[in-house]
């Protein structure tokens, strides 16, 4: 296939567009693993420097999504199985209490979901914090917790979009993930098989996202909302601002824990509104509320009525988690015991008076990494109990002298870990009106 890749790629070079069947040749051929490594490469480069339009990155997607399984509902579930994704943030545990919300206002959410990298937290590591919670799931455990109790938040099996695997390892050796098609391409070919009707996308935008500029945010969730509604899924997108962190807590077990306050509605503002917000369009897209409002209400009252709770412990008891984590008001308000007593702590103070106008989330993630909260490589193990917690949030006062935030360390803190803490705050002398996280929403 050699000649065949390099006239591909030559035309590409040339500025015309690929056809879906040219496309489903080159999907198919990195499947089933006739194309080398090299072949690959110079496509992937070709489509890197010169991009797709539309309707090739949709062609691109379904190709995608077909190198392997795609899930299979009941017909009665048509139009209720729905999923949210997002391009990675700090201290964005929006999915924890976003699936069993939903589940509580009556949609099925087969949240398959992934481990974290670098700077962004993985939902998968967050959950493991819980004692026996397991991320694997075969067919019939899914379709049984979909049946029972109505979300699930698993890894990805082998048989998931085996194209996108491939693709992705050879993006990351060569330099070019960062394509609106490709990025495109991957990431909804992984929702679409997860079979839903309804797709939302939290593309973050600021310093500590994948996308630094509102523009850029924008091109590629314009990209992913065209992808879905073509391959035929009710497709949204918002960008949300990703400068400081999301909540209070970074670090796994430490999220879990307010995703649980925020469960029983007592959830910083900011992470309940994205919740509300993501869960209210996708309520309206599937036609179980009249627009994205009602919906957010909907969302809303099942985080302060018990019932979005209730679903989230059904959730990781039927994924293994420990039954009796749950079973006392005395261990929901003492952490489950997630909270490691054999951790040290240490507090940053703020320097002089003032009202926190930035809290810089990118070099907080990285101190947590350094913590051992996040993996710089693939294989490395993770800390789940080390972390930070805010105690400050944009507009806060603070005095001099006063905490505002409190590390969770092994061991002795790096003194120049706490260093780049204290030069994460930035203080205004004036007063200053914290903003939504919402940018916009589109599609
Ligand atoms: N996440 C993915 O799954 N794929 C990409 O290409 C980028 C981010």
């Amino acid at each position: 296939m050699q000649g065949r890749i390099a006239e591909l790629v030559a035309r590409k070079r040339a500025g015309k567009a690929f056809s879906a069947e040219e496309i489903g040749e080159v999907v198919s051929g990195v499947t089933d693993e006739s194309l080398t490594d090299a072949e690959v490469t110079d496509w992937l480069r070709a489509v890197f420097d010169c991009g797709m339009d539309g309707a090739e990155t949709t062609a691109l997607t379904h190709a995608m999504l077909h190198s392997g399984t795609v899930l299979q509902w009941p017909d009665e579930w048509a139009h209720l199985v729905v999923d949210k994704h997002s391009t990675g943030g700090v201290g964005d545990k929006t999915s924890l209490p976003l699936a069993p919300a939903l589940a509580a206002c009556g949609l099925k959410v087969p949240m398959i979901s992934g481990r974290g990298l670098g700077h962004t937290g993985g939902t998968l590591d967050k959950l493991e914090s819980l004692p026996g919670y397991r991320v694997t799931l075969s067919m019939d455990d899914i379709q049984d917790i979909l049946e029972d109790v109505g979300c699930l938040i698993a890894g990805q099996t082998d048989d998931i979009a085996p194209a996108d695997r491939r693709m992705y390892a050879l993006r990351d050796v060569t330099g070019t993930v960062a394509s609106n098609p490709l990025i495109t391409g991957s990431i909804v070919c992984k929702k679409a098989a997860e079979n839903p009707s309804a797709l939302v996308l939290d593309v973050k935008v600021g310093r500590a996202a994948f996308m630094r500029t509102e523009e850029e945010a924008r091109q590629l969730a314009e990209s992913m909302i065209t992808a879905g509604n073509g391959l035929g899924i009710a497709t949204s997108a918002i960008l949300s601002e990703m400068d400081s962190p999301i909540g209070y807590a970074i670090g796994n077990s430490l999220e879990v824990l307010e995703s649980i306050e925020t469960l029983r509605g007592a959830g910083p503002g900011d992470l309940e509104e994205l919740v509300c917000v993501l869960g209210g369009i996708l309520l309206a897209a599937s036609n179980s509320a009249e627009d994205a409002e009602e919906g957010a209400i909907m969302i809303l009252d099942s985080l302060h009525d018990g019932s979005a709770f209730a679903k989230f412990q059904q959730m990781c008891i039927a994924q293994g988690a420990d039954a009796t984590l749950f079973e006392s008001e005395h261990a929901l308000l003492t952490g489950l015991g997630l909270l490691d007593a054999s951790l040290n702590s240490t507090d940053v103070s703020a320097i002089q008076a003032g009202h926190v106008e930035a809290i810089d989330a990118l070099e907080l993630a990285e101190v947590a990494l350094e913590l051992g909260a996040g993996r710089k490589g693939l294989g490395d193990e993770i800390d789940h109990g080390v972390g930070i917690v805010l105690e400050a949030h944009i507009g806060s006062e603070l005095e001099a002298g006063e905490a505002w935030v409190t590390i969770y360390h092994r061991n002795s803190l790096a003194k120049e870990l706490k260093q780049r803490v204290e030069g994460a705050l930035t203080l205004s002398p004036e007063p200053v009106e914290p903003g939504s996280r919402i940018i916009d929403v589109l599609g």
